[in-house]
């Protein structure tokens, strides 16, 4: 064996890029298979925005720009982020990464001492966990419960939050389950961070696709929690960015310089030429951000009612991102037996509601960012495959 060190021992891949791989095998073999696994936007990115980063290129900015980001981008941020959740950012808080991946993992790195815990959704975002035990903490896992909408058990949240707890994980809306932590919630956990004098981590990336005219409230907002809160956000999902590596953390001035520094020393700093892509992205017109999120929403009614007409099968109406996560409980099987079955059987790519942890057995999340008809050949196929299961 190689002498690997231990931080790196408990590492797993995504479950989405296993089951990518293993669909891509099938393909090869001639299979059809419908892809519902990979959770990224179907949509190009808006043209206006890839001009802006070819004009950049054209005019020379292909070189270093400062680790935390190009001033302009981070000062537009700290404007339209600060108008969003109602508050008045410095462009000093705001750290432009490649992708919104580095904003949970630096201020996580800059937070976190070996043996200090950290609290996170189950089922959640794999890299949480990973994150967390890289940094050497404590992973403290709390179940989210889909009789309150996949928002925290909060019995459990109080259960698990202690003077050891350094840092509260929140994602709302949700990778996997699409769900939206209610306001309420979110008063009830701010109390507690405040009480026991932990920071919160605000994966905000889903925060534009929210459904149904509602906005997602954030934690950051409510009074006091700045100051002991990271926001993360990026262009990935909502600009239809995945492949630009674009994303940006927003947090108390003192820890950005230390993310800074873990910036420079890794990363050294994020393409400059999509920093101007990201430019046009938050000044230019949005109105094909609102077409998506229109969009989504109708393919969300749709797999949901799908999904919903299957016997056996149940799914609440996710509030945002572009997840449905079934129960299929009534099966009897393992989330990963009938993922697996789905993709070999079916010719359907989705994922175990335990690819996203232990609290994810008896679901399975599928990625709804993807055309009607590939979502209509998915459930007529699910439809066969869970009738002959129940059999
Ligand atoms: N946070 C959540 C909850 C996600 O689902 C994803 C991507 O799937 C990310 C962060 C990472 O975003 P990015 O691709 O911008 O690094």
């Amino acid at each position: 064996m190689y002498p690997f060190a231990e931080r790196v021992s408990t590492l797993e891949s995504e479950g989405a890029y296993a089951v990518l791989a293993r669909s891509q095998a099938l393909e090869a073999q001639g299979r059809k298979i419908l892809h519902l696994e990979i959770g990224q936007p179907d949509f190009a990115t808006p043209a206006h925005v890839s001009a802006a980063a070819v004009q950049a290129i054209q005019a020379g900015q292909t070189r270093y720009n400062p680790p935390a980001g190009v001033p302009a981008l981070r000062a537009l941020i700290a404007k339209e982020a600060g108008r969003a959740h109602g508050l008045e950012f410095l462009p000093a808080q705001v750290v432009i990464g490649p992708g919104a991946k580095p904003g949970l993992f630096f201020p996580t790195l800059a937070l976190v001492q070996a043996g200090d815990e950290v609290i996170y959704p189950d089922p959640g975002f794999p890299t949480y966990k990973a994150m967390i035990a890289i940094a050497g903490g404590v992973p403290v896992p709390v179940p989210l419960r889909e009789a309150s909408g996949f928002s925290f058990d909060l019995q459990a949240f109080d259960r698990a939050v202690s003077k050891r707890t350094r840092l509260i994980v929140l994602n709302s809306p949700a990778n996997p389950t699409g769900g939206v932590i209610p306001l309420a919630d979110l008063q009830h956990i701010a109390a507690k961070a405040q009480e026991v004098g932990a920071w919160v981590l605000s994966d905000e990336i889903y925060g534009r696709l929210a459904y149904d005219g509602n906005q997602v409230p954030s934690i950051a907002s409510l009074p006091g929690m700045m100051e002991r809160c990271i926001i993360v956000d990026g262009f990935s999902k909502t600009y239809a960015m995945t492949g630009w590596r674009l994303g940006y953390t927003i947090m108390p001035e003192t820890l950005a310089t230390r993310v800074e520094l873990l910036l420079t020393h890794s990363v050294g700093c994020t393409a400059t030429f999509t920093q101007f892509a990201g430019i046009e992205a938050i000044e230019g017109p949005q109105d094909q951000v609102d077409e998506m999120v229109a969009e989504y929403q109708r393919r969300r009614d749709h797999i949901v009612a799908g999904l919903n007409a299957i016997p056996g099968v149940s799914c609440l109406s996710p509030q945002g991102a572009f997840y449905v996560f079934p129960n299929v409980k009534s099966f009897g099987k393992s989330s990963s037996e009938i993922a697996r079955r789905l993709l070999d059987e079916a010719g359907v790519a989705t994922l175990a509601g335990t690819d996203f942890g232990p609290y994810g057995e008896g679901y399975l999340r599928l990625c709804y960012a993807t055309s009607l008809e590939t979502i209509d050949g998915a459930l007529e196929k699910m439809g066969t495959f869970f009738r002959s299961l129940a059999k």
